[in-house]
């Protein structure tokens, strides 16, 4: 049962959205957090802070993911809150969101947001966001479309969100897919429905780092792949070019990995559009695939590198994971 007045948890784990400009450049600074007032929260909405961590972006590692993540799923089958929306960097956002995304199991809304300028920048848009992401966490019309981003008055989905520009305020963009809604006045107007979902099995989250991503250019990705192999590595994400296509000494690499027992993943350096094994000639798709590559559809190299360590932390095997990658 929904309550009258929704209680929102803000959750604060750093980003420019709480920095402001010092000697040194732009720093984390205390005085900067945004509250119910700054970010002109109407009425009916009840909200209150935590914090989590105090850092920018690149700072956020996979275990502080993870972390995020766990505490995250407490709050969801807590009861004490209707939504939660989480402040954070840009440059690392859509890693935790989309990590945040395959765990939860979809009890309340989850939406993260974050602030391209920072609050002495002319035309900040934090206060503008936390308030589009508050409106979105408490809305009636959330329904099970999984952790969502919502920056310049746009909703999107973790899994297909992306940072397209270093400094624009519209930088969030789906490539290929678009906003699952807006942000209209004082209401989230959600205006699709995600229809392919991947989640985790239900359980803890516990994270098997031990995974590379390589990208592929015109001659470059074997030594790349083999620097992942050696250095331990028990997966390989995958960059190719186009539909999944490598030049013929990656494809090499490929089959030498995939033979002493590392998963080997594909996704592609488009930024829209998924792989298929489709090209026969050496490195081509379907020659990956006859070497025992996975191929990933369109899932971006960052977020595919989190969901392997997931799933080989959770122990599963190769023909499990395929299964998985079936729901991109
Ligand atoms: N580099 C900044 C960070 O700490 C970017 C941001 O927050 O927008 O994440």
């Amino acid at each position: 049962m929904k309550r009258t007045l929704r209680r929102i948890l803000l959750v604060s784990t750093g980003g420019t959205i709480e920095m402001s400009p010092g000697p040194g450049g732009f720093a984390i600074t205390g005085d900067a957090a945004i509250d119910a007032d700054t970010a002109m929260i109407p009425p009916g909405i009840e909200l209150c802070h935590r914090r989590l961590f105090s850092l920018p972006s690149p700072h956020m590692t996979p275990a502080r993911m993870a972390d995020l993540a766990r505490e995250l799923a407490m709050m969801e089958t807590s009861g004490e809150w209707d939504g939660v929306v989480v402040t954070h960097g840009t440059d690392t956002l859509e890693e935790s969101a989309y990590l945040a995304d395959i765990h939860l199991r979809g009890g309340i809304p989850v939406a993260f947001t974050a602030a391209m300028r920072s609050n002495a920048e002319l035309g900040v848009d934090g206060p503008r966001n936390v308030r589009g992401a508050v409106l979105t966490a408490a809305s009636d019309e959330f329904h099970d479309f999984g952790v969502v981003v919502v920056l310049n008055d746009e909703i999107h989905c973790a899994s297909r969100v992306t940072k397209t520009y270093t400094s624009n305020v519209s930088s969030f963009a789906s490539p290929g897919y678009g906003p699952l809604g807006f942000i209209d006045g004082d209401k989230a107007i959600f205006a699709q429905a995600p229809l392919r979902r991947l989640r985790l099995p239900a359980g803890g989250l516990v994270l098997d780092e031990r995974v590379g991503l390589v990208r592929v250019a015109a001659g470059l990705g074997a030594r790349e792949i083999r620097f992942c192999v050696d250095s331990g590595d028990r997966a390989v994400v995958l960059e190719a070019l186009g539909r999944g296509n490598v030049p013929p000494d990656v494809a090499e690499a490929v089959s030498e990995a995939v033979d002493s027992g590392v998963t080997v993943a594909v996704t592609t350096r488009c930024f829209m559009g998924r792989v298929m094994g489709l090209y026969g000639y050496p490195g081509g798709g379907a020659d990956l695939e006859r070497r025992g590559a996975v191929f990933a559809a369109d899932l971006q190299g960052h977020k595919l590198r989190l969901l392997l360590m997931a799933c080989l932390g959770a122990g599963m095997e190769e023909a499990e994971i395929r299964r998985l990658l079936e729901c991109v």
